[in-house]
């Protein structure tokens, strides 16, 4: 098997947690998918949006957490021009929220405070129900869940259009469309050969990345981690037929999971962290993540810590601390070993810590509210009809 052809098998969006990822090589991506790297102009431009707003955020385009994209530039451009945009984003509710998911919720975050566009933030249960073989009702019961961590981690509610995939019918009619616009050869191409229910939630998924198009937004943004790459191939090859202006993407690295492979499967609780863990879980799950300590405290002394190995820092450096000026503190006393493991996740995981303590008060108060939104948007479609 050639190089690129094992890449573009590896790239789907429903087995990334089933293999190893750490074969991926970032670079490659770039050539065999014509991702867009992110460059200085994009970066400048992002740090004076944060500046402008005030914001107290990790910025993922200089922490390298963002590390590609598709016409990100154009649409920062569009952005200026005063143009109609939107953001799109949304999960499949096949469990709570873990640090995977996180990720994409504070990205989702970032950008709405970033830009102040709308959000159209679906829950794709119908991948749940093709992808996961999960009963309707427990989709709807993760979704409260999911929408809780979500209004904690900070979406304005007011600023957002939230929408249960199976009962949004413009979402449903547009999926219909856009079915008229592919071939199985072209599904078979981007996917690889998949069971009818996989492709057909696809294809539900270009509805919702293309629908907003209908309420006059003249283009999208999708932030995405970079298994759903296919989706963006797809839905810009559909954006193109129908002359709309193509979807623009960010994407994110894929985080490990906290025994350090790529393996943050769902079902190895060991290898995650869920939101609503409880936090005696938590101490125990971070006393155990992997380090790139060294063999003994005179050769980490000596030689310093294995950073790029060690995914403490990676989580910290992704979720934990806002602060630029911390984590160069926390990388430099780790290479120049002036700091032990041990010491590190005692002094550094106090701000996981509380992080986790405020954020599970936030989402209780928030659940009553989750579920009125569910609740409601479930309801939707008998009332349309
Ligand atoms: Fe990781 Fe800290 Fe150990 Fe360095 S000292 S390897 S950052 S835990």
């Amino acid at each position: 098997m050639k190089d690129n052809d094992n890449e573009k098998g590896l790239i789907n969006p429903w087995e990334m947690d089933l293999i190893e990822k750490s074969i991926i090589n970032y670079d490659r991506l770039f050539i065999n998918f014509g991702l867009q790297e992110i460059n200085e102009k994009i970066k400048k431009n992002v740090k004076e949006l944060i500046e402008e707003n005030k914001l107290k955020c990790i910025n993922y385009f200089e922490r390298n957490i963002i590390f590609a994209h598709r016409d990100f530039d154009k649409f920062l451009d569009n952005y200026k021009k005063g143009m109609n945009l939107a953001i799109i984003s949304g999960i499949k509710p096949s469990n709570d929220f873990h640090l995977g998911s996180k990720l994409i919720a504070d990205e989702l975050v970032f950008f709405q405070k970033l830009l102040k566009l709308r959000v159209y933030y679906c829950i794709a249960d119908l991948e749940a129900i093709a992808d996961n073989n999960l009963p309707y009702e427990l989709c709807l019961q993760n979704a409260i869940s999911n929408l809780a961590d979500l209004l904690a981690l900070g979406i304005d509610e007011e600023l957002t259009y939230f929408y249960l995939q199976s009962n949004e019918i413009k979402v449903l009619r547009k999926a219909f469309v856009c079915s008229t616009k592919v071939t199985n050869s072209m599904l078979k191409a981007i996917y690889g050969d998949r069971e009818i229910d996989l492709y057909l939630s696809a294809l539900v998924q270009m509805g919702d990345i293309l629908s907003p198009y209908d309420d006059n937004h003249s283009m999208v943004l999708v932030p995405v981690g970079i298994d759903q790459e296919p989706h963006i191939r797809l839905a810009r090859d559909l954006a193109e037929k129908f002359n709309l202006q193509l979807p623009s993407a960010t994407y994110n690295i894929l985080l490990r999971g906290l025994n350090g492979n790529y393996k943050m499967s769902k079902r190895d609780k060991e290898s995650l962290i869920t939101l609503n863990e409880d936090i005696t879980s938590i101490k125990r799950k971070l006393k155990n993540v992997f380090t790139g300590g060294r063999n003994t405290a005179e050769e980490q002394r000596r030689l310093g810590g294995e950073i790029d190995k060690c995914v403490f820092y990676e989580i910290c450096k992704a979720h934990f601390i806002n602060d630029d000026k911390i984590i160069e503190i926390m990388r430099n006393d780790c290479i120049n070993g002036k700091i032990l493991c041990g010491e590190c996740k005692n002094h550094y995981g106090k701000y996981i810590i509380e992080f986790f303590e405020k954020h599970q008060d936030i989402r209780k108060e928030k659940l009553e509210v989750a579920k009125n939104i569910v609740e409601d948007i479930s309801k939707k479609n008998i009332r349309q009809i």
